[in-house]
């Protein structure tokens, strides 16, 4: 345990925070110098008094009260998150996995919190609860503890577990600052790198400090809470819908929140509905059982990268839109849909430029409209060899990868049928495994196909429950509606909750756009850090 430090101190950091936690001029107010050393901790005997003394809140926190709050628990909130970004969650080491289990158990019951794992086949689940006698509704919070391996060598920092604070020099590197400087003046455009910075211990932070500002304040939530942590979500989360099939009665709540990912790249406030599911397939064609000169054997042996190349060319039209007979079935964007869609404020000519593309696939009339619908894509494509290995070979096979995004209208096994029939309408025969010689020489056209299922995808309605509770707080911070995604065009593993539970969820967004996530450098503002407190505090303090 910990030790406990005297009562906490309101003084530690003064700032101003900018009204959309970004692009907002450099806004430092000199504070007293302070020792910034030592966690503080909001002692429990005073929350217990805190929390005895309470009715359930129905009334918002004022949104000068969040501020004010936000602000004077920054200290504790860095010095928290440091603690965190200092334990390794790779998940590929499970013994890290089961130390910061301990560590978030820990914080969490300081927060009155009741802590239990949720054993799977992998490393176990964390959920923590705090039950309101006398709540009807119960809000259920997603949150992930892991975070994407690292390569030490990438980072221009020694270690991406020792947290280090820089700032933003006139030649665009970012060079390191003591982490004392905290003490003095905060700069919201400083930045702390270590991994797992905004993805996802950055969220995770911002959540434990906003239900512990909110205790301060003597909000009481007028709801009961679960949150469950994820600790696979970086493996794809493969033991996580088995996990909530098997613990459905203890998972069981109203609605669903995810605190997670990086706002709309304008980095305004954000609410985001839907994400697509993923599935990824690989192709393999044949040729010669080995790689054959192509002078003895050209124009005699065939050529698996021709095949494949043709195979693959079959699928899309030349404007990008998927060939396959029924693939878009299902999705029908109405006037309403397409009206919401056009409120993104998407800046398509500055993304256009940002990519380097002169003209978009013709899927939808927007970047919005096009991520609605199932994607199918060549994420990577191998035969022979190429620039200084490139020889006058007849390669032996050719590989093809393909991601397939899902939307909630498209059945992943019905796609997968498309895809194998249209393979065999151009004469393949599909195969599991690499063929026989046998099979070589009886079928001219053979083809592997395997495939892996990743997650489905969700899309909850914008006027359901958590979708009204994330507005209403974003609203009641921000004074205007929050930018409302329907779908985003990424993958994460929300759908097993929404089916298996029947739940309907929201996102909540709270780190910044370029935070280098799942790369070296991952990094997050300190403005977005502090906004995010704010913003999180603001949407649990609502009705749900
Ligand atoms: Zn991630």
């Amino acid at each position: 345990m910990a030790t406990r430090p005297g009562p906490f101190n309101i003084d530690d950091v003064r700032y101003i925070l900018g009204p959309d936690g970004t692009g907002t001029p450099k806004t430092v107010t000199p504070c007293p110098p302070k020792p910034f050393s030592g966690r503080r901790r909001f002692p429990v005997l005073s929350l217990l008094l805190v929390l005895l003394s309470l009715q359930l809140s129905a009334e918002p926190l004022e949104v000068t009260r969040i501020r004010q709050l936000t602000q004077e628990n920054t200290a504790a909130a860095l010095n928290l998150y440091r603690e965190f970004l200092r334990l390794p969650n790779d998940a590929l080491y499970p013994q890290d996995i089961m130390k910061l289990l301990s560590w978030l158990e820990g914080e969490f019951t300081q927060r009155g919190f009741s802590t239990r794992r949720i054993a799977t086949a992998g490393s176990p689940l964390l959920l923590a609860e705090r039950l309101n006698p006398g709540a009807e509704k119960t809000v259920l919070v997603y949150l992930q503890a892991d975070g994407q391996p690292v390569d030490p060598a990438a980072w221009e920092q020694p270690n991406p577990f020792e947290p280090t604070l820089k700032e933003e020099i006139s030649t665009g590197q970012w060079e390191k600052i003591p982490w004392d400087s905290l003490n003095e003046d905060l700069d919201q455009d400083w930045r702390i790198f270590a991994r797992s910075a905004a993805d996802s211990k950055g969220p995770m932070t911002q959540f434990m400090i906003a239900v512990e500002n909110l205790d301060r304040a003597g909000y009481r939530l007028p709801y009961n809470l679960k949150v469950i942590i994820d600790t696979e979500e970086e493996l794809g989360s493969p033991n996580l819908p088995d996990a909530v099939n098997h613990n459905r009665d203890v998972l069981a709540a109203d609605m669903l929140l995810i605190f997670d990912g990086p706002p709309h790249a304008s980095n305004k406030p954000t609410v985001v509905f839907g994400a697509r599911g993923i599935m990824t397939v690989q192709l393999v064609t044949y040729g010669p059982v080995t790689p054959q000169h192509s002078g003895h054997y050209g124009n005699y042996a065939p050529n698996p990268a021709l095949r494949m190349a043709q195979i693959l060319g079959s699928m899309k039209s030349d404007t990008g839109r998927v060939l396959l007979a029924g693939f878009y079935d299902g999705v029908r964007l109405d006037t309403e849909t397409r009206n919401r869609l056009a409120l993104v404020p998407d800046d398509e000519p500055a993304i256009k430029r940002r990519l380097g593309i002169a003209e978009t696939d013709q899927v939808g009339a927007s970047l919005q409209e096009a991520i609605q619908y199932p994607s199918l894509n060549i994420r990577g494509l191998s035969a022979g060899w190429v620039n200084q290995q490139a020889r006058t070979i007849i390669p032996a096979t050719a590989t093809a990868e393909l991601d397939i995004r899902l939307v909630k209208e498209s059945d992943p096994q019905r796609l997968l049928g498309l895809l194998r029939k249209h393979i065999e309408s151009l004469g393949y025969t599909i195969l599991e495994r690499a063929p026989t010689i046998e099979q070589r020489l009886q079928n001219p056209r053979l083809l592997r196909m395997t495939h892996e299922f990743s997650y489905g995808a969700f899309r909850s309605d914008f006027d359901a429950a958590p979708g009204r509770m994330a507005r209403a707080g974003l609203q009641h911070l921000y004074g205007e509606e929050p930018i409302l995604i329907r779908t985003m065009g990424g993958s994460i593993p929300i759908a097993p909750f929404v089916e298996a539970l029947d739940l309907p969820a929201a996102i909540v967004p709270t780190v910044n756009i370029d935070n280098n996530q799942h790369s070296p450098n991952e990094n997050l503002r300190l403005g977005n850090f502090i906004e995010g407190i704010a913003m999180i505090m603001s949407v649990l303090g609502r009705e749900p």
